[in-house]
């Protein structure tokens, strides 16, 4: 992840990269902390704020590690004024794209740790489960709150993963601030990334594995 650079923004899906190789995918409600996450987690300090300058802000992000894998940073969800674009990249295009991506391995989705499952959150693991993507959940900003607090918060995301059956999602507590939870994240992206069980560059990974 640190040799992580700027490729390219879009502003939709359909004119990402071909879809070979291998992509994880950040996404989060903006001020999660998603652009400090990418820039901890590829120990470069302006990666994610550099590349989306002001008017690209609903623009998809991507970053080359190589040839064949790269990472792609979602626009920021939630903003209290939603344009219209969004709104269909949201509902349509994101269902969609999870759902047909061959490249697509998993998605990291940032929470503030102080405000979990929000619906549009629980929306987007739904979606991730029923498209056979799996979800890394980073509870950031975890810094803000005292151990105790933020260990609840962490398991009452667990029941939820469990109560609702959500295959491949797992959780962790984050600081991109405090540079905690690094290890476990890039435990799990790095899994994600690694090209080894890869069968066939022709067949596509993104089965129910
Ligand atoms: P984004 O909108 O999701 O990309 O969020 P940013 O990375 O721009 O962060 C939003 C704000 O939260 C900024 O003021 C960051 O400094 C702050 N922030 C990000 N991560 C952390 C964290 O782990 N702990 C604390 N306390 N603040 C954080």
């Amino acid at each position: 992840m640190q040799r992580a650079a700027f490729r390219v923004s879009v502003p939709e899906a359909r004119l990402l990269p071909a879809d070979s190789g291998r992509e994880v995918v950040f996404a989060g409600r903006s001020n999660s902390g998603k652009s400090s996450a990418i820039n901890v987690l590829c120990n470069q300090r302006q990666l994610a704020r550099t590349s989306r300058t002001p008017g690209r802000t609903q623009h998809l992000v991507v970053f080359d590690i190589d040839a064949d894998r790269r990472l792609i940073d979602l626009p920021g969800f939630g903003y209290a004024k939603v344009p219209k674009g969004m709104r269909a990249l949201w509902e349509k295009t994101l269902p969609r794209y999870l759902e047909t991506r061959q490249a697509l391995i998993g998605v990291v989705l940032l929470m503030d740790v102080r405000h979990v499952l929000r619906p549009v959150e629980q929306q987007l693991l739904g979606w991730c489960s029923e498209s056979g993507v799996s979800a890394h959940i980073l509870l950031n900003k975890s810094d803000k709150l005292s151990r105790g607090a933020a260990q609840s918060a962490r398991l009452e995301v667990e029941r939820y993963i469990k109560q609702n059956s959500l295959r491949g999602a797992s959780v962790q507590l984050f600081s991109a601030l405090r540079f905690q939870g690094l290890e476990q994240a890039w435990t799990v992206i790095g899994e994600w990334l690694s090209l080894e069980d890869k069968a066939d560059p022709g067949c596509g990974a993104g089965g129910s594995g």
